[in-house]
């Protein structure tokens, strides 16, 4: 799962706590050393690390205390002690510079050892606001040690590209962010409905609704490009309520207009974020009230992620379905999929990711993968219904598999509600005729 929320990754750096440092210990020796299996016991005065020395590890201190130190012209400068829980050497292991400071222990201490390997996933993966904080923090540290010696410091040219690649990248989730907040107060997003048939009788049986967003200037953003940024962060909430509140009028206007399958549905992508927020079941039954469309209308599409949000998410997913809402599971097979998730979720429909109907004509491992899927779903009793059906020979294969729902430009892209009522009317005609 490539998401990981600021919390979670500061948290990771704070859990992550040091010990000691053996001589002669090799980090490249074992990359699978495991936090806590390293520790040594440092008697009084002794040393745990030179100012110059190379930074590949941080420490955390079991009991003892420690003192980190400059030398000055032979004098030692005292920066800070430190303590049981405490960690320290953790700025050279970050950004893979030598030790800007000395530190030795004050009394018999013993220390655990972290290594950089893990930290530098950790750290790969954080937001880039995150990695920029975090590294203006350690500059900030750095150049404070520097100043009390006295030296003017100058950034290795590597390190300095980097860095500045970094910033980059953090202004620009700033700026999207931004314009987002302001999308969101100027009502720039709205759903648009991509059609979902049932793959027997070509009926209309639902719609999956999609995020779209048009700038005040007329621009429209593609998904791909903010959807990611959008689920972390906590805009994500406000959006999230904005599409339930327009999907819901929505579904009231069609069905004033239409002549609708009684089952019909709207599918509505929720992130794992929005479920772990306590609010969101109240705020959905307060809408779906209001309008008076019973939840079995309403489906909650949620991907595999929500099972890294914690346990209030996963509640939510369970109230939402004994109130009667329709749960999907979506692009399932695509990230860290896992059977036991599957078969413990309160689920109804599984989505064939549209990964694999695309390469399943062509590809027999993913043709390999739909079979399977189409087994667990019988399994499980769950429904199915394939993604991006672009060709007539992947709507056959389907039907023969016996998948009995599906959506893709085949039958239509993403409509914005008026032409989704066109179509709707124009399909009903023509089964009528
Ligand atoms: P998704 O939920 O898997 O949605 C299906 C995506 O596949 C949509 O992309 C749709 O336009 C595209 N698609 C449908 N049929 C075909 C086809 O035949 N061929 C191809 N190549 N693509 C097809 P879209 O609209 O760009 O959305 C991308 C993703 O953004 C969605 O993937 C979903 O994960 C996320 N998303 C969209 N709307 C929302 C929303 O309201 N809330 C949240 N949290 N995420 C959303
Ligand atoms: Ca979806
Ligand atoms: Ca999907």
């Amino acid at each position: 799962m490539k998401r990981q929320s600021n919390r979670n990754f500061f948290f990771a750096i704070m859990a992550v706590r040091p010990a000691k440092r053996l001589k002669n210990w090799h980090f490249n020796a074992d990359k699978t050393v495991m936090i806590g299996t390293q520790n040594q016991k440092f008697a009084e005065n002794e040393i745990v690390f030179r100012e110059g020395d190379e930074g590949d590890c941080a420490y955390l201190i079991e009991y003892g205390q420690v003192l980190v130190y400059l030398e000055k012209d032979g004098v030692e400068i005292p920066l800070k002690i430190l303590g049981k829980g405490e960690i320290f050497g953790e700025m050279s292991m970050i950004d893979n510079s030598l030790r800007s400071a000395s530190c030795r222990a004050l009394c018999e201490t013993r220390l655990v050892i972290v290594t950089q390997e893990q930290l530098l996933d950790r750290i790969q993966s954080a937001d880039p606001v995150v990695r920029l904080l975090m590294r203006a923090l350690l500059e900030r540290l750095r150049d404070q040690n520097f100043s009390i010696k006295g030296i003017q410091t100058e950034m290795n040219p590597i390190v300095s590209e980097k860095l500045a690649l970094e910033k980059q990248e953090a202004i620009e989730r700033i700026e999207l962010e931004n314009r987002m907040s302001l999308g969101l107060k100027n009502d720039e997003f709205s759903p648009h409905y991509q059609p979902i048939y049932d793959l027997e009788n070509n009926e209309v049986i639902g719609t999956e609704a999609l995020i779209r967003w048009k700038t005040s200037d007329g621009q429209l953003v593609s998904p791909g490009v903010f959807v990611d940024v959008l689920e972390q962060s906590s805009l994500i909430l406000g959006v999230g309520q904005m599409m339930i509140e327009k999907c819901v009028t929505d579904l009231k206007h069609l069905q004033k207009k239409c002549d609708l399958n009684k089952d019909f549905f709207v599918s509505i992508n929720i992130s794992g974020r929005q479920f772990a927020d306590p609010n969101f079941l109240d705020h959905l039954e307060s809408v779906r009230g209001k309008a008076g469309i019973p939840a079995h209308h309403i489906k909650l599409e949620v991907t595999e992620r929500i099972m890294t949000e914690g346990p209030q998410a996963i509640a939510t997913l369970q109230n939402c379905r004994s109130f009667g809402y329709r749960i999907a599971i979506d692009d399932f097979g695509t990230g860290f999929s896992s059977l036991q998730y599957l078969a413990s979720m309160p689920l109804h429909d599984l989505k064939i990711d549209r990964s694999f109907v695309n390469q399943m004509m062509t590809q027999e491992k993913s043709l390999s993968v739909v079979k399977t899927l189409i087994y667990m779903a019988r399994l499980l009793r769950l429904n199915l219904i394939a993604e991006g059906i672009e060709t007539s020979q992947q709507l056959l294969l389907l039907r023969n598999l016996g998948v009995k729902a599906g959506q893709g430009f085949l039958f239509s892209k993403a409509l914005a509600l008026n032409d989704l009522i066109s179509l709707l009317n124009q399909e009903s005609k023509e089964q009528a005729a």
